[in-house]
């Protein structure tokens, strides 16, 4: 696995797609993809304030969860064997005969795999021979206040002020919380939730940020079945894009976010002359669930 973290590869990019043209809108996305070929994305930033914390705390264990596709699990690997800190990821459900390639690159990584029956997953149960030693416990996803407050330094790769919307792709809410926390006042942040009917998102993002909901907006239309679920005009949707942009996306967050947005410029949501920043938030190598030739990148 490639070491380092390339913070300095983070490039923004615009769109130039004829629907946005045509409703004088204009779109840039941050690309967050850049910085680790397999590591891409947002869940660096979420994860480096709690290293932190482990490292001053000197804790040397890190334990998490997640399940055998995350992003999360990979990138804490990553994080963690870059900053010499032993991890320890904790899968939901049963091991199987061929292990995802991402718990393969995990393992590359040095992160001890431990896998637990979903019930003890869904109980967040930590088993107890891993709790003899000392250990330092990263949430799911990165979820909580660390999470948001690394999640809020993503602005910082951008000139932020030039955006009148900043769109995102939301899970857990965490990434939007920060984004929410790091804008102006008069900005909106629009996520788009891959989760069908994740409705306690409004409220979780209101807590975690801090600010009330007419500084964002949460879109619960763009999900296609749901976590980790996609249908062919999706998949032709990422085709098409990265055909006209060269611009690569995931089926599970950024290929959803991004025909959410053409979708809404299309139907006239975005005032003509709106400046968009779009959170290119990574996620790529989840693509290697899906059949080979689905995809064209
Ligand atoms: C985890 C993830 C998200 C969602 O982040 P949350 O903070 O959980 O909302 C978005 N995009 C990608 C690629 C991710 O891996």
């Amino acid at each position: 696995m490639q070491e380092k973290f390339q913070l300095h590869a983070i490039t923004v990019d615009p769109i130039r797609l004829p629907q946005l043209a045509e409703k004088k809108v204009e779109a840039d996305i941050l690309r967050l993809d850049k910085i680790h070929p397999l590591v891409s994305g947002n869940k660096w930033f979420k994860l480096r304030f709690y290293l932190d914390e482990a490292i001053a705390q000197q804790k040397k264990n890190i334990v998490t969860f997640g399940g055998a596709w995350s992003n999360h699990i990979l990138a804490t690997a990553a994080a963690c064997h870059i900053s010499n800190l032993k991890s320890i990821g904790i899968i939901r459900g049963e091991e199987t005969a061929t292990p995802s390639p991402t718990l393969v690159q995990a393992k590359e990584a040095g992160m001890q795999i431990v896998f637990i029956n979903r019930q003890d997953y869904a109980d967040k149960k930590i088993p107890a021979d891993l709790k003899k030693d000392e250990y330092y416990f990263i949430p799911e996803g990165g979820f909580g206040e660390k999470g948001v407050d690394g999640a809020a330094t993503i602005l910082d790769y951008c000139n932020k002020e030039n955006y009148t919307h900043i769109c995102c792709a939301i899970g857990t809410g965490t990434m939007m919380a920060g984004l929410v926390k790091a804008s102006a006042s008069q900005q909106q942040v629009i996520g788009i939730s891959v989760l069908k009917n994740n409705l306690a998102l409004e409220e979780n993002v209101k807590t975690l940020s801090g600010h009330s909901a007419h500084h964002f907006q949460i879109n619960h239309d763009y999900h296609f079945g749901g976590y980790a679920k996609h249908k062919t005009p999706l998949l032709d949707f990422m085709n098409n894009f990265y055909r006209q942009t060269n611009i690569p996306t995931d089926f599970v967050y950024t290929g959803k976010l991004v025909y959410a947005i053409t979708d809404l410029i299309t139907a006239d949501f975005f005032p003509t002359s709106s400046r968009l920043l779009l959170i290119h938030s990574g996620g790529l190598q989840g693509n290697s669930s899906l059949d080979k030739g689905k995809l064209i990148f």
